[in-house]
């Protein structure tokens, strides 16, 4: 008992001291940026144009308002739907006409883990001629990958023939390193909102949010535990319903913790994006994980994701629908 009581109190002053050096008003220095992923909607090969145009209009005010800058990664088959194909690229149009980046996230969302690294390469390319045409009108290209499914290579072989063939196309990737999970919280939000259950979204949102804060203070903390201090985090969220409706309120929760929303070009100038990083595996996984295991430190105690909102989206006949 008494080794864990000086564990206990040994803990507390590494945190004590490596936590982040407060700003004026008791708020922690901390920076982060927004990537977005799966346009032009998560599920939007269920969905009409009209809906979509409708999500991505409530997202991009949400950013606007918000003043987030943000990064939205196109996965383009999603826009080659019949007699819709206009209005689904005019939603992305949207985008890089109001400011905001586009990156590529694979023509079909291939993970390199599944697909190897030939047909992978390929969806890399089939992926880029939508936003390369709507970057170029912005004098713009596409200059960002992100990995579907956060699936960096099986064998470290792989891995870095993959990351010199973005290299090799003038693409730098965007890390992950805050992933609060909205990709399970979206179709349950989705549904209800399907079926006028205010109550059940209302659930759902503050589940979210709750979700949200607790993963960010526990990346936080590994940040510290790994590199010795907080990067500039990455922050992964999806195109969806939920963050559609209700990106003021995840915002809320993120400035609460000291955050200030930096762009995405800052965020990759800290040193922590540059780090060894020799990580494989079956699963995708977040750079803080990457770092960390990289270290030979793997980390532990994940918040545990809500088991009601589990449950919820395991009952959903297609989750992926929504
Ligand atoms: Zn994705």
């Amino acid at each position: 008992m008494k080794k864990l009581q000086i564990l206990l109190h040994i803990c507390t002053l590494c945190i004590t001291v490596l936590a982040p050096k407060f700003a004026g008003g008791g708020e922690a220095d901390r920076q982060i940026a927004v990537t977005i992923d799966d346009l032009p909607a998560d599920a939007a090969f269920s969905m009409t144009a009209t809906t979509i145009t409708e999500i991505n209009t409530n997202l991009l005010k949400g950013l606007r308002d918000e003043k987030i800058p943000a990064v939205g990664f196109v996965n383009e088959k999603k826009v080659y739907h019949w007699g819709e194909v206009d209005q689904r690229i005019k939603a992305l149009a949207m985008w890089v006409d109001s400011g905001f980046e586009l990156g590529n996230h694979g023509f079909s969302h291939l993970s390199l883990n599944n697909a190897g690294l030939k047909a992978w390469e390929d969806d890399v390319i089939h992926g880029e001629n939508v936003i390369g045409l709507l970057l170029g009108e912005h004098n713009m290209k596409p200059r960002y990958f992100r990995h579907p499914y956060l699936a960096t290579g099986r064998d470290l072989q792989t891995r870095r023939e993959a990351e010199a063939f973005l290299t090799g196309r003038n693409y730098r990737i965007a890390p992950v390193t805050v992933d609060p999970w909205d990709w399970m919280f979206g179709p349950v939000y989705a549904d209800a909102k399907k079926r006028g259950d205010a109550a059940l979204q209302q659930e759902v949102l503050n589940s979210y949010l709750l979700h949200a804060d607790a993963v960010l203070a526990y990346d936080e903390q590994l940040s510290r535990e790994t590199l010795g201090y907080e990067p500039k985090q990455i922050l992964l969220l999806h195109d969806n319903q939920l963050n559609a409706d209700h990106l003021k309120e995840l915002a809320a929760v993120i400035r609460k913790r000291g955050y200030k929303f930096i762009a995405l070009a800052d965020a990759l100038s800290d040193p922590a994006y540059s780090m060894p990083d020799t990580f494989v595996g079956e699963e995708g996984s977040g750079w803080l994980d990457h770092w960390a295991i990289t270290l030979g430190k793997p980390p532990k105690g994940y918040p545990a994701f809500p088991a009601a909102i589990m449950e919820r989206y395991n009952k959903l006949p297609n989750p992926l629908d929504y």
